[in-house]
């Protein structure tokens, strides 16, 4: 079967591997789609860890069974499910909390899930090590979904946490507005109250805020005192009470510590390497910076509830397996809308 590889740093190819087979306590999964991440570009600019194999891209996976491993029991041959992308230990407590996310072991493994460490989805078959990464779809079909196991589920997890914060009288500050930030807009338009502030340095970008609700825009790409000045024209001296910031690099860690308000939270889920010479004056009294990670099982299920209720769908264009190199150099030069979703 065809599989993107990664085989070292900014070394990816499409190779012909063997359709791999189920130990016990696995399944095999026929792959319905594979959404197309940033981190996956930061992971193929990183390299592969010193001694790993080289595996298989793509941690964004939704398919069909197509093979149980002995003593799997608990799912059927031919249904619709998605992978949990984080997998963790499943013993320790955040682990049996559904919180793979988190799990207590993650510094010790160089594998972090399927297509992070070892083989992922962007393939015909992949092999998930057990029943409890998979989330049955029932009616929903593998390609309409399989981008919102990261791209909707991360920013999920990361507005949940601020939810206390987000009321009608609050502005959130979402940055990047691509695969994540566009479902983050979703998610605070649907489920919560505040007014949003989108920023993106694409008009393209903030075309795509506008259509999913987007109360105001903001083109970052100028001078951070001059948007900065922009954002508080709009929330007035209080600023944002939630900045969630899609990009991480250092214009945006600037912006975000800028425009965070009193005892607000300053939210970074981009992995853009940014470094910011912090110290304890260069924010407001009681904010926080937390950097979340993907999101719990239990999450990606309420994130699946959304999608049924239709409050959240995502933007995507599907491509065949055989463009993934050329999807990549799309979404480095910011040409890629919402998601690309690869099919093999
Ligand atoms: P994407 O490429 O789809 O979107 C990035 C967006 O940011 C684009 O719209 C781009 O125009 C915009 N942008 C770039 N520079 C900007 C700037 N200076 N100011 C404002 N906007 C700017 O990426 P994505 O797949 O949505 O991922 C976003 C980031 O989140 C990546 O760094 C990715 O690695 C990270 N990520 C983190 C987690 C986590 O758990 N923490 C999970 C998934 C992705
Ligand atoms: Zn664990």
């Amino acid at each position: 079967m065809k599989a993107v590889r990664l085989h070292a740093k900014n070394d990816i190819r499409i190779d012909e591997i063997e359709k791999p087979k189920p130990k016990a306590g696995e399944i095999l999964i026929k792959i319905g789609a594979a959404g197309v991440c940033h981190s996956d570009l930061h992971l193929i600019h990183m390299g592969i860890p010193d001694g790993a194999p080289p595996f298989t891209l793509g941690h964004e996976n939704a398919g069909w069974i197509a093979e149980l491993g002995e003593g799997v029991t608990d799912f059927q041959i031919g249904e619709a499910v998605m992978v949990y992308g984080p997998w963790g230990c499943g013993h320790c407590a955040p682990c049996q909390q559904s919180m793979e996310n988190y799990c207590e072991h993650q510094s010790k493994s160089p594998i972090l899930g399927g297509g992070l460490g070892t083989n992922g989805g962007m393939a015909e078959y992949m092999i998930v090590p057990s029943s409890r990464l998979l989330i049955p779809l029932h009616e929903l079909q593998p390609e309409q979904v399989a981008p919102l196991s990261d791209a909707a589920l991360t920013p999920y997890h990361a507005i949940k946490r601020s939810s206390s914060k987000i009321t009608p009288s609050s502005f959130v500050f979402v940055i990047g507005i691509g695969g994540l930030g566009h479902m983050a807009v979703q998610i605070l338009k649907k489920v919560y109250s505040a007014t949003i502030i989108a920023g993106d340095i694409a008009d393209d970008k903030l075309e795509l805020a506008k259509k999913y609700g987007a109360d105001y825009v903001v083109r970052t790409d100028r001078d951070t005192n001059s948007v900065v000045e922009e954002i508080t024209h709009i929330t007035g001296v209080k600023k944002c009470a939630v900045v969630l910031d899609f990009v991480g690099n250092n214009p945006t860690l600037v912006l975000g510590a800028q425009t965070v308000g009193l005892n607000g939270d300053w939210t970074v889920v981009g992995l853009g390497g940014g470094k910011l010479d912090w110290h304890c004056m260069n924010q407001p009294w009681g904010a926080s910076l937390c950097t979340p990670y993907w999101g719990s099982r239990v999450e990606l299920m309420e994130v699946l509830d959304l999608k049924r209720k239709g409050l959240i769908d995502i933007e995507y264009t599907t491509y065949p397996l055989s463009q993934a190199l050329e999807i990549y150099d799309k979404l480095a030069k910011g040409q890629i809308k919402g998601r690309a979703v690869l099919t093999p």
